[in-house]
């Protein structure tokens, strides 16, 4: 028995198993819980002073911080990109919304205490290796100037890399700046694959930023892959998985493309023939996953793998990881403040979402108020709901009566419903149910949102097949 894990019935951590009949049967579309509720349920009636009553009431509580801040603005297109961006050369344009940046920082550093340190810090896009050295300089001294932020190693300071974009001394500079994680879009080297994306980068521009990064002591790199790219084969992209494991990123995401071309512009530059058949991307992702895992990568959920010395697998161990908005993290209950257009923060008991267009952000910030659009607010059963899929999300396992006792329900009674419906999914093989706890098995855990969305009491079905994209 592992004497870390009070979960000792449980499979090996990273432990998965693909079962495609399993796969097609469960292959509906649903949220990715990267947050519950989810931004579906955010409303315009959570306003900028409600936002203040939970910063205020934050502060008694004295939780660490974590600050997202996001850099919508790419040089170029990717077709295959669903993200809120903005495709510009316009230097100016960037500038100005920087100043409109500062200006948020200022007013959002106000409202939280100075001694509250930030723990934890992510720029992500769009592209924010988009903005040249001076800005990238200006943009850490302005959250310098108005946060606390950690210096140990305690902290987790990530950005997301485009190779494209940094030259021969940025993945330095960055180091300088404090991060100590990076985040790099691959999505996939073959040239073909790459040309019909139009995302044009090479293995040894990615080799050399690792090299880099491995030199300059970043504690983490991890690599964002897409499968289901249109030109994609399981040949194509076992190469890319060969170039990918020698360089052994501690992290890795393998995304799986959704082809939305009447939602996604940039998506209807991608031929539909081109586009792989449903049964090659579910062998592409039953290669990707037995050669991952072949090659000492643990499998996290919801498509993260990492390696097994990195913090992810220790805290999945340890019952310590958290699901949140960039994937999985080791760092538990930090209040969030999201900064830029389209950001979402969680700060209290709310969610807060800023502006999405930048146009908008900007207008708000200028008129000296927050940029705050909708929110939620969450109430005690969302609180339960929420801890339930967090635990299904990241640790596979709930023990009923430990739950309850902690969140001060009698289980049984109080998800009655949801255990009649965990039925079907037990008989199926995803989980294994037991009187006083659900257990989700190897070949269930790539089916985990199928598994929480039965504690998700927001959705219907017609929601399901308008909204989310596929599980797989
Ligand atoms: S994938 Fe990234 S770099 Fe490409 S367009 Fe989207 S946000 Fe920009």
């Amino acid at each position: 028995m592992d004497p870390v894990s009070p979960h000792h019935t449980r499979h090996p951590v990273g432990d998965v198993c693909f079962d495609g009949e399993l796969i097609k049967r469960y292959d509906g579309r649903g949220p990715r819980y990267t947050s519950y509720p989810t931004a579906l349920q955010f409303t315009e009636s959570f306003t900028p002073e409600d936002y203040h009553c939970q910063a205020a009431n934050s502060n008694q509580e004295r939780r660490p911080l974590s600050l997202y801040v996001h850099i919508p603005f790419c040089q170029s297109l990717c077709y295959y990109c669903g993200c809120n961006k903005i495709v510009t050369r316009n230097k100016q344009r960037i500038q100005s919304y920087l100043q409109h940046l500062y200006q948020e920082i200022g007013m959002q550093s106000a409202l939280f205490d100075k001694d509250r340190v930030v723990e934890q810090l992510h720029f992500g896009g769009g592209t924010p290796t988009y903005l040249d050295d001076p800005q990238l300089i200006e943009l850490m001294a302005q959250l310098r100037d108005h946060f606390d932020l950690e210096t140990g190693d305690n902290r987790e300071f990530s950005i997301e890399v485009d190779p494209r974009s940094v030259h021969d001394d940025s993945i330095r500079l960055l180091a300088e700046l404090g991060f100590n994680r990076l985040s790099l879009g691959i999505q996939d080297f073959d040239p073909v694959v790459q040309k019909a994306v139009n995302r044009i980068q090479t293995v040894s521009d990615v080799a050399a930023i690792v090299s880099d990064a491995r030199q300059y002591d970043f504690q983490s790199i991890s690599f964002d892959l897409i499968y289901g790219l249109p030109l994609q084969s399981v040949a194509s992209f076992d190469r890319t998985l060969n170039h990918v494991i020698a360089m052994r990123p501690e992290r890795l995401a393998i995304y799986n493309y959704a082809h939305l071309p009447a939602r996604f512009k940039g998506q209807r530059m991608i031929r539909d023939e081109d586009i792989p058949a449903p049964s090659t991307k579910l062998e592409i992702l039953h290669h990707t996953i037995d050669k991952l895992v072949a090659s000492g990568y643990c499998y996290i959920g919801m498509d993260h793998f990492a390696l097994p010395e990195d913090e992810l697998v220790k805290a999945q161990k340890n019952g310590t990881l958290q699901r949140n908005f960039q994937g999985y993290s080791t760092h538990s209950d930090c209040d969030l403040i999201a900064l830029g257009a389209s950001a979402i923060g969680n700060i209290g008991n709310a969610f807060a979402q800023n502006a999405t267009s930048t146009p908008e952000y900007e207008k708000l910030i200028s008129s000296g108020q927050l940029a705050i659009k909708k929110g939620i607010e969450i109430d005690a059963d969302d609180r339960v709901r929420a801890a339930v899929i967090q635990e299904l999300m990241c640790h596979d396992h709930l023990d009923f009566n430990e739950f309850g006792n902690a969140h001060q329900i009698d289980f049984g009674t109080y998800f009655a419903t949801e255990l009649s419906r965990l039925v079907p999914l037990a008989n199926d093989g995803l989980i294994a149910l037991e009187a006083d706890n659900l257990r989700i098995t190897a070949r269930g855990r790539l089916l985990l949102r199928s598994i929480a969305m039965i504690f998700d009491r927001y959705l219907t079905t017609t929601d399901n097949d308008k909204r989310f994209s596929r599980a797989i």
